[in-house]
């Protein structure tokens, strides 16, 4: 039979959960809300009860566990370190102990951004790909990298927080405590509250007319159509921020010069509008090597690039035992 793995992707809404065989074909799959507020043991229950759910729809146990979770983790522990969006930040919650007594399988943690890349790596875009780096462009920004085929983590499975680099010093206050990081400046919610703003002042017509004047249901797919339609002052705006992601992007070209850099999350869903002038910065600002080699792509797995990643971090961890 069949070997199977399973993986849970941890938002701060919701948990995206799957069974999956190694070579990451998902079998079953389930969605629950996170309800953090009642606390780490409670919603790690609900997410054990579900995979076992899962594994008795598919008739056979999970071998293994992968876990991605929003923020620090100790990844020989099998501890949560710090999760900033969560009730009480699940400091030292041991997660892979608790996780493991009742799904009887060895559980692996990691960040989400990283795992992320690992299923990007694994399944997506990078498949027989040497080294890659990611970002993934949400309400924060993440990234990973890999160099030889293997994600880099560090001591802290911290290493490749791209999204933690300073491109303007005087910028933004960053949730990291710094100023001017890549988050603050291409972030969903840096993107949306400029064009917030533009509506309000008058200068995105287009964008006004598509959401119905309702500022909440300001996304950045609707900020790309209203751009690619028309609305001049919004296309200038995104195309300024797309040059500080293609700074961000052109850095990590430069230390890692790798084959190739996939952008993902909400923003990535703007499309050409915002990946053209990304390609562009990022070309225009490594001046040391040539980089037309180097490919910077959108995800082809999309928002399922984490729980692919989980997936493959419990297939890993059974090959490495
Ligand atoms: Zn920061």
């Amino acid at each position: 039979m069949t070997t199977l793995v399973a993986g849970a992707d941890l938002g701060g809404t919701t948990v995206s959960i799957a069974l999956a065989t190694c070579d990451g074909t998902i079998v079953a799959e389930a969605k629950i809300p996170t309800d953090s507020h009642e606390g780490p043991e409670a919603v790690l229950s609900r997410i054990s009860d579900q995979v076992l759910a899962l594994a008795k729809e598919a008739g056979s146990s999970p071998a293994a566990f992968g876990l991605g979770v929003p923020g620090l983790v100790d990844l020989k522990a099998g501890t949560t370190k710090f999760l900033p969006n969560m009730p009480t930040q699940w400091r030292d919650v041991e997660v892979a102990k608790l996780v493991s007594a009742k799904l009887d399988c060895p559980v692996r943690l990691l960040n989400d951004a990283r795992a992320a890349t690992l299923g990007e790596l694994r399944y997506g875009l990078g498949k027989g790909i040497n080294s890659m780096a990611m970002l993934t462009l949400g309400t924060g920004v993440g990234g990973g990298i890999a160099v030889d085929g293997k994600l880099v983590l560090g001591p802290l499975g911290a290493a490749g927080e791209l999204g933690h680099q300073r491109i303007m010093p005087d910028g933004p206050i960053c949730g990291c405590g710094q100023r001017g990081c890549l988050e603050t400046l291409v972030s969903g919610p840096a993107f949306t509250g400029e064009a917030v703003r533009l509506l309000k002042a008058g200068l995105a017509p287009g964008l006004h007319k598509l959401v119905g004047g309702d500022i909440g249901k300001v996304s950045p797919r609707e900020m790309a159509q209203a751009a690619r339609e028309g609305d001049e002052v919004l296309a200038q705006s995104i195309k300024r921020r797309a040059g500080y992601l293609g700074i961000g992007v052109a850095n990590v070209v430069t230390i890692l010069h790798p084959d190739l850099v996939v952008l993902t999350g909400g923003v990535a869903e703007m499309g050409d509008i915002l990946i053209d002038p990304v390609r562009t910065a990022a070309r225009e600002n490594v001046g040391m090597f040539p980089t037309e080699n180097v490919q910077v792509e959108k995800s082809i797995l999309g928002e399922k690039a984490g729980l692919l990643g989980t997936i493959a971090l419990a297939a890993e961890s059974l090959s490495n035992q």
